[in-house]
């Protein structure tokens, strides 16, 4: 995968298969069910599960689970709607598990 060459990236733990790029992190600040979690423009080689509304600490969200496209482990979810006008920059974007990733170079 040469377009990965310097640039560092996160990938699947459980089977190394790459999921987000480290330049598509927008925060750091974020938890997700086991913890603590990114934010990220973009995500790569996942799954996602149906669309379902939640409440999460910020407000209802339609979200979509997200799975390893490889070994389908849980990874995170995609906001998909925020039905807050203040938590839309989220919609489109994807929060991702520390503990279900590691970086790579
Ligand atoms: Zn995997």
């Amino acid at each position: 995968m040469a377009e990965f060459v310097g640039r560092p990236f996160f990938s699947c733990r459980n089977c190394r298969n790459p999921v987000a790029m480290a330049d598509d992190i927008l925060s750091k600040k974020f938890h997700a069910k086991s913890g603590p979690a990114y934010l990220f423009r973009n995500a790569m080689n996942v799954v996602f599960g149906q669309a379902q509304d939640r409440e999460l600490m910020t407000g209802v969200f339609a979200v979509a689970e997200m799975y390893c496209g490889n070994c389908h482990e849980e990874m995170g979810w995609k906001y998909v709607r925020a039905y807050d006008p203040k938590q839309k920059y989220k919609e489109g974007r994807f929060i991702i598990d520390l503990a279900k990733i590691m970086k790579e170079y």
